[in-house]
């Protein structure tokens, strides 16, 4: 079902994108089952690149990535595969900071490997002691002749085990400066000083790592101590498409809720035919269409140009992310004893889902920005 598409926050360029890239995750994407998860993405990501839909990722001149083509992208990969929106989402986050403040030199060096699939891209924030409070990241920035060089850790980097290209934060003031002291920094993956120091096995695979960094060369990105508002305008670009990730998860799960309960025998009927399955299915359709529409209404104000949007930014990851966790629950409920075995679909989508309410911004954290966001607007 796509009649979503027909809602007037889009165009039909939208409505081609999603058709063209749904019919290509029909003929390219298998199942979710990887022995090797390094490999597995970096293949999806060269894929991704050459089929040319890395490409809305990156900024084209001047011209900021198309939030709604992104969203669009996103969850319809999503519905489709987990690792393959994670490989998708990962270019363009780890290269946004390059799209929108990086120098004419640095976008040459890097948005045409990173949009072509030929660059695996990282953004380096999370520190071991520093996640949701960002402002207070330690890794140190020195000066070393006329470059930069970064020593540290930084903890919980997706891609950090197969990045070609790295943004990172680090401090070039003192702590006491806080988020001021803080600068932004592309790296080369294939630095002698940068190692995985440990990789990360969570519940829906990725190829995550603690990265230890010894005195790793570094590119300044933007200006100096200007390196936290960069990290926070690169997620605050990006925040709205993982709600829409959570929403391609909330869909698949619908879809595969309403497979079972029209074909699993109950009785003399079908689980569909039992009411209270008629009461799950419409709380699952209300949250899937809420969550699309504060998706949309966010998507399209940030590519009206509209300046501050991250209130209705934070609201549609904090619903859709939210709804999509309950959403998924219902639908592996709905099938019983198979929605716990491993290999089924919705036992997948149980395990994806449940990292989108802690990255880029946890649940909590939105809650904050939407509440500080009304009450300056109250008192304003
Ligand atoms: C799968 C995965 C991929 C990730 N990828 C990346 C990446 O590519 N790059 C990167 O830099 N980081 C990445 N992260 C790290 C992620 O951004 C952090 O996990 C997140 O910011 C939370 O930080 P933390 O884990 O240190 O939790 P903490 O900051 O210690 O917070 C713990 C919990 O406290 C609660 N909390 C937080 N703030 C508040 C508040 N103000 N009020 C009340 N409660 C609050 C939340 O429930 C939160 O989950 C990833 C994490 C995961 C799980």
């Amino acid at each position: 079902m796509t009649d979503w598409l027909d809602w007037p926050f889009f165009e039909p360029r939208h409505r081609e994108l999603q058709a063209h890239l749904a019919k290509w995750c029909s003929a390219n994407l298998g199942d979710d089952h990887h022995d090797d998860v390094d490999n597995a993405c970096r293949t999806l990501v060269a894929q991704l690149g050459q089929a040319g839909f890395l490409g809305l990722c990156v900024a084209e001149g001047d011209t900021a990535p198309d939030v709604r083509s992104l969203a669009i992208a996103r969850s319809t990969l999503a519905r489709a595969s987990g690792l393959a929106d994670f490989a998708f989402a990962m270019q363009g986050l780890g290269s946004g900071a390059i799209s929108l403040f990086g120098s004419a030199e640095q976008k040459a060096e890097w948005l045409p490997k990173v949009s072509s699939g030929r660059a695996v891209a990282a953004y380096a924030l999370t520190e071991p002691e520093t996640g949701s409070d960002a402002a207070n990241i330690a890794m140190r920035a020195e000066r070393d002749g006329d470059g930069w060089v970064l020593t540290g850790e930084k903890s919980y980097i997706s891609n950090g085990t197969i990045a070609d290209v790295l943004t990172v934060f680090a401090r070039t003031g003192s702590t006491e400066d806080g988020a001021r002291g803080i600068s932004a920094f592309i790296v080369r993956g294939d630095d002698p000083g940068l190692s995985v120091a440990e990789r990360i096995e969570v519940i829906a695979p990725h190829p995550l790592a603690r990265l230890k960094f010894d005195r790793v060369r570094a590119d300044p990105l933007g200006s100096e101590g200007d390196g936290f508002r960069i990290a926070m305008q690169t997620l605050n670009l990006f925040r709205v498409t993982v709600g829409a990730a959570a929403l391609g998860f909330a869909r698949r799960a619908l879809d595969e809720a309403l497979d079972f309960a029209t074909s699993r025998r109950l009785g003399s009927g079908v689980l569909a035919d039992n009411p209270m399955t008629w009461d799950r299915l419409a709380g699952m359709k209300m949250a899937v269409d809420t969550s699309e529409l504060l998706i949309a209404r966010a998507a399209w104000q940030q590519d009206m140009g509209e300046a501050d949007n991250r209130r209705a930014a934070a609201m549609a990851k904090l619903h859709a992310t939210d709804e999509a966790q309950k959403v998924i629950d219902a639908a592996v409920q709905m099938h019983g004893g198979l929605g716990v075995t491993k290999g089924a679909k919705v036992e997948e989508l149980y395990r994806e889902i449940r990292a989108l309410r802690i990255y880029e911004g946890a649940s909590e954290v939105q809650r904050m920005i939407i509440a500080r966001d009304l009450l300056k607007e109250h008192r304003s």
